[in-house]
Order: C-alpha cells, then structure tokens, then sequence
C-alpha cells in the first residue's frame, strides 16, 4: 500500500504495485544546495530530471524500471533554492526539509534496463483519478479532466524507514479506508502566536509596505496540539478532504506529513510549465462567490501574484512563449471559494527541475512581492519556520512533474501535529480579518484530524467571514 490517501498508486499512470527503493532524506542543516541534491539524487535513480523540456507522456512502466518519485520540500528549502534565508527554525524538526522517494515496479528493481519487450503489460489501462470519491462535485478542478490529482501521497512503504512516526497499529491500519479510528485523541490546538501578535504582524507589513520595501506580504501562524494513538489515519482524513488536487500522505522515520492543497505550483507536461497560483478567498456561498468576483482589492492582489508567477516562469522560458491562460477563475476548496490563474511557459531547451525550482521555488502566493524582499520581512515577523507547509509536494517521473504547493498541509512527529495557515497582507488589509482568514482556512483541517463525532462538528463551527473587518 503506498498512496494510503485512496488506495491508488503513486503514479497518475501506473496500474503496478510500485515498491520504495531509494529514499532521499536533506535537512538545512545539513548544507548544500538542495535544488541540485534533488536533481542529482533523481537522475542517478533513473529519473531524468535534468532536461524537463524533454519530459513526454507515455513512458512505459515495466519491471526494472523506476516508476517515478513522490517529492516534498519545505519552505526553508524552497527558501535556500531562492537564494533567500531558510528563516526561523521549524517548530517539527523531525520533519526533513526535503524529501525525494522513488519508486520501482514490481520486481523491485530500482535502476533502468532495457525493456524485456516492447508491448507492456504492465501499464495501466487509465488512471484512475485519485479522489474521486472524495473531491467535491462543485469544485470545478475535479470536474476537469485535464487536472486529475496526481496522486502523489505516498507513504507506509514497507521497510523501516517508511514507519510512521506513533508506535500506533498502523501497518494493520494500512489501506484501510480514510475516517478509522483506534485509539486516538488530540489534545488543545497551541498556537505559536496569540491572535493578538498575528493582528501586531499584519500591522508591521503594513507598515513595510508603507515604506515602499514590498507590496504584499504573505504571512504565515502555526499551531500545534498533542496526540495519542496513530496519527495516519486522521491524516487521511485530512488528505482527502473535498477539493485537495494533491491529496497525500508521505512518512518517513518519526515523521508523517499530510497535504490537501488545492494550489498547483508547477506542472511539467510535453516540455510546457504552468503554475496556478491562488489567492483571494471568501466562505463558499452564493454571496461569498459575488463578493470575491466583486472586490477590487481582492483582484489587486490576485494581479500581483499573478505578474509574480510571469516574472518566475520567464526565467525558464523560450521567448516570448509565457501565457496568462486563465485569470481570476473561481474554484471551490471545503467551505471557501479561492481564485486561481493559470500561467504556462514552453521550457527552455536544457531547463533541469533544479533550475524550474529556483524559479519558482518559494511559490509567489506564499511569499508576497517582490518575492525575496517579502521573504526578508517574513523571516523576522513570523515565531516558527513554515516546516512542510508552504513549500512543494508531488510527483515527478519521465513524463513530467506535477507539484502542489503545500497550503492546507498538517505534519506529525512522534508527539504532536502540526498546522500552518495564513493570507496575504496588503496595504487595505484588516487585521482582525486576516486572523479570521487564518482560522477559516485552518478549521476544515482541524476539524478532520480531530477524532470523529460530536468534537468534530464544534472544531468545524464557522467562524468569521474572511474580509469581514
Ligand atoms: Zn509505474
């Protein structure tokens, strides 16, 4: 069992049992540039990540080859690969900052060979789209077949170094269906701010703004709370919550991390990028869809973000080729309607994933603009470091890559988990309606890692419209 999230495999194409073969564990501490460690470590496992202008669809999966790898980076090493400080130190150490597992097909065999055959059996008839029990029908990704998840959870790999982080009964509990329960309990969420010193934070980005050195701010709070109990299936919950394009799970030793962002970083097909940044959110009813179609603030902000992802994706592109394909379209995650756009750039020939990280890497809706002088003010407003969150996670093999970046993420290590959430400031932001956007974004995730019943429905209560003053 390895993307535990819906029972499917890692790979969008892959119909085999893939199997763990090489593992790939960097912290900050450890030193070096993790954008070319990444490169690195995938192209001797067979993964050709050094010319992603060159990925195309439809490479077989076959005994003997590897299959393809599930990838996380952290916003400190997303932090390194822009050239910016990692920040403040992660509130979950145990958590790398970047992690690459690849896997192999059935045999095992980790390394290429020539194929057996041409004809391959082994490949998948059609992917079977991750989540579709789960997505919600009105978000209008899931409807979108050109978007199916990449099914890049993966996790409970056999094998010591795939161990979740609880002496829980997890191996018995792998591939069971997401919502069991043991023996589980969450303690009181621990923020790592008082709302008090969140609201003194957006204060000071205003006054950054002010001071001409930036234009928008994204600011970021973490809490954590303890647990009893395996903490893997309350992080399926969460993987699988209604609208999260890269729902998953990855473990490793004294650590588990969940995802269920709904925001694509960057996806490589048949040598074109594109990045889908999201920004602007608003409760998901009728009037809340009005007003966020409405607010011209809203839009200010979105554009910004938007000039961002043109500004990164033309580091790595053919002239002339980058592209707004949609702007401001308006997608729904759990209780929030959020806009996205879409961005694409034909890759220049050669472009290699360390250079497509660099620029893109940390992603722009979670930093601000500019983005290196926002990752400054950041570094000095926010308590803790972002650990997984806001950073990338996904999926990379011959055909492309496909990488969500990590908002509405929760981490485990062996005591606690953890969550971040937060928003963009700008100079007409409310700092009491920036708490109340961080809330509202983080309740639907506490709400599905806190034990099923009558405690869930307390956590999920709603709170506050987003933008309300
Ligand atoms: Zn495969």
């Amino acid at each position: 069992m390895l993307s535990v999230t819906n029972g499917t495999p890692p790979g969008p194409t892959c119909a085999a049992a893939p199997v763990e073969t090489a593992r790939l564990q960097w912290r900050v501490a450890d030193g070096g540039d993790p954008a070319r460690l990444l490169t690195d470590f995938l192209t001797r496992h067979g993964l050709p990540a050094d010319d992603l202008s060159r990925t195309g669809p439809d490479r077989p999966h076959r005994p003997g080859t590897p299959c393809g790898a599930a990838l996380l980076i952290s916003a400190a090493a997303a932090a390194r690969m822009a050239g910016a400080p990692a920040g403040p130190a992660t509130p979950a150490p145990a958590v790398p900052d970047l992690v690459a597992v690849v896997y192999g097909h059935a045999d095992g065999a980790a390394l290429p060979s020539p194929p057996a055959h041409p004809a391959d059996p082994h490949r998948a008839p059609a992917a079977t789209p991750d989540g579709g029990a789960v997505m919600n029908p009105h978000d209008a990704a899931a409807a979108d077949p050109h978007r199916a998840p990449p099914d890049s959870g993966s996790a409970g790999a056999p094998g010591a170094a795939a161990r979740p982080p609880a002496s829980g009964p997890a191996a018995a509990d792998r591939g069971g269906s997401p919502g069991a329960i043991g023996d589980w309990a969450l303690g009181p969420w621990r923020p790592s701010w008082t709302e008090e010193a969140h609201a003194d934070a957006v204060r000071r980005v205003r006054r950054e703004i002010a001071r001409g050195a930036v234009y928008q701010v994204n600011v970021v709070g973490h809490a954590s709370a303890a647990y009893r109990g395996d903490p893997l299936p309350a992080l399926r919950r969460l993987a699988a919550l209604p609208g999260a394009r890269y729902g998953g799970l990855l473990t490793g030793p004294g650590w588990a991390v969940a995802c269920a962002s709904p925001e694509t970083l960057v996806r490589v097909r048949a040598g074109r990028a594109d990045t889908r940044p999201i920004k602007g959110t608003r409760p998901a009813t009728a009037a809340g869809r009005r007003e966020l179609l409405a607010s011209a603030k809203e839009r200010a902000e979105h554009v910004m973000i938007v000039d961002l992802a043109r500004n990164d994706l033309s580091r790595v592109a053919r002239t002339g080729t980058v592209r707004v394909d949609e702007l401001f379209g308006i997608r729904r995650w759990c209780d929030l309607w959020q806009a996205e756009s879409s961005v694409s750039a034909t890759l220049r020939p050669g472009t290699g994933l360390a250079d497509l990280l660099r620029a893109l890497c940390p992603g722009g809706s979670v930093t601000g603009a500019p983005k290196l002088a926002a990752l400054g003010v950041l570094a000095d407003l926010e308590p803790v470091g972002r650990g997984p969150a806001m950073g990338a996670f996904g999926w990379f093999d011959g055909d492309g890559l496909d990488l969500g970046l990590t908002i509405r993420t929760a981490a485990a290590d062996a005591r606690r988990l953890h969550l971040w959430a937060g928003g963009g400031i700008t100079w007409g932001s409310d700092p009491a309606a920036e708490v109340a956007e961080a809330a509202a974004k983080a309740a639907p995730l506490r709400a599905a890692l806190a034990p099923p019943g009558p405690a869930a429905a307390v956590v999920s209560g709603r709170r506050r419209r987003p933008g309300e003053g």
